[in-house]
């Protein structure tokens, strides 16, 4: 089959910030012949730009397929040639070099390069402007070398994601026209999206129109206006003006609910490029043996800090901020429930000076104010003092 054939395309996101799926294209099919320049028209969010990169390559689909002149579409290729909105030119290369870029990959010699991409820089009104760089350029001069860099390669298929949407009204005409120029002289293969009725109109030979998200082709309608298309002819004429609107109309009447997300029960995720179910990495991290034993240690670990630091505010007197010293420092009585051993005065050791020991208690001297709670977090003492509170143990 000839042409691009697109069957029942769906595409489902999954989108992490709201933990949601969503689906922006659903079960598109459309069938574009050599030659034809249909246009995309639908809303913006309706998911133009998701069916496109997937025509492009450049995302894949979650269900269906996409044939190119009988292949299966699997990845971007030299077959498509895509126009985006943003200019997307080499900013250190000249107006020539931009448009011969896709030639010289392909390894055609220089001046057989050069002569191609003149010819088109020509083709689009900008012959004087080939060894000017973008920023040199306006807007739509930019948008203009996007389009001579996409036909000099004379790709299969043209792509073109809403190119004139980002520059003024005047120039979006004259490109407008400009492109209608070219496919009357050239018959690309052109598939246009858009979101501008007028332009869609305008342009195409044939208009899909999609509904809101998910995006749906709801309307195929036939262009029948004559060319050449100027604006100057056809602002003035009725059979545009009857068709631009009642697609005005169709696109204001109402239209089964949309359906903004669904949880679609047979993706559980759109699938990985190897075919598994793909899962976010902290689900097969926790869905993991180690994953699951590391969860419980870090839960128990918390727990247990948590419960030191409990134990540790009721072991303190709270007055014990009092009994600091000039240099920062208190002598403590650490009580133990059990009579003092070498393990326990070993450990204290590191917090001050053990000066003594009692029948259950450590008297430990010198400790800096701020190390007290770590003694007092100690599971086996039992309560902390000041040492000249203790009572004294006669000599
Ligand atoms: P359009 O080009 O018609 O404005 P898009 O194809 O850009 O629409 O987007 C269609 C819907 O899919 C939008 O709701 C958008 O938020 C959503 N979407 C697009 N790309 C992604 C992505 N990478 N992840 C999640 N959602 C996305
Ligand atoms: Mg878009």
């Amino acid at each position: 089959m000839e042409g691009l054939v697109i069957r029942n395309l769906t595409k489902v996101y999954y989108d992490p910030y709201m933990g949601q799926h969503v689906v922006a294209v659903e079960d598109v099919s459309l069938t574009i012949g050599p030659g034809e320049f249909v246009a995309i028209l639908g809303p913006s969010g309706c998911g133009k730009t998701t069916l496109l990169n997937m025509v492009a390559g450049f995302i894949p689909p979650t269900r269906g397929e996409i044939l190119l002149n009988g292949r299966r579409i699997t990845g971007p290729g030299p077959d498509r040639g895509v126009v985006f909105q943003s200019f997307a030119l080499f900013p250190w290369k000249t107006v020539l070099d931009n448009v011969a870029f896709g030639l010289k990959m392909r390894g055609l010699p220089r001046a057989e390069r050069e002569r191609i991409a003149r010819e088109y820089i020509a083709l689009v009104g900008l012959e004087g402007f080939e060894h000017r760089y973008p920023h040199e350029l306006s807007g739509g001069m930019q948008q203009r070398v996007g389009v001579a860099r996409v036909l000099a390669n004379d790709p299969e298929l043209m792509l073109m994601d809403e190119p004139f949407a980002s520059v003024d009204a005047q120039t979006r005409m004259s490109l407008q026209e400009e492109l209608a120029r070219i496919w009357e002289l050239r018959h690309p293969t052109i598939l246009f999206v858009t979101h501008d009725v007028e332009e869609a109109v305008f342009l195409a030979n044939r208009v899909v129109i999609l509904t809101h998200r998910p995006g749906r082709v709801r309307t195929i309608l036939e262009v029948p206006l004559p060319r050449p298309r100027r604006w100057r002819d056809l602002l003035e004429d009725s059979t545009y003006k009857a068709l631009v609107a009642h697609v005005f109309d169709l696109l204001r009447s109402p239209q089964e609910p949309a359906r903004p997300v669904e949880k679609p029960a047979p993706i559980p995720h759109p699938p990985s490029r190897t075919g598994e179910p793909q899962r976010s990495w902290w689900r097969r991290f926790l869905g993991s043996r180690l994953g699951r034993a590391l969860l419980v240690v870090m839960l128990g670990a918390g727990t247990w800090q948590g419960w030191l630091e409990y134990q540790a505010r009721t072991k303190m007197p709270g007055f014990l901020e009092r009994y600091r010293s000039p240099r920062g420092t208190v002598d403590l009585l650490v009580e133990l429930p059990f009579p003092p051993e070498r393990f326990h005065i070993l450990t204290l050791q590191r917090f001050g000076r053990v000066s003594g020991t009692r029948e259950h208690a450590v008297e430990l001297r010198s400790v800096p104010l701020p190390r007290v709670r770590e003694i007092a977090r100690l599971y086996w003492v039992r309560g902390l003092l000041p040492l000249s509170e203790a009572p004294q143990i006669p000599p």
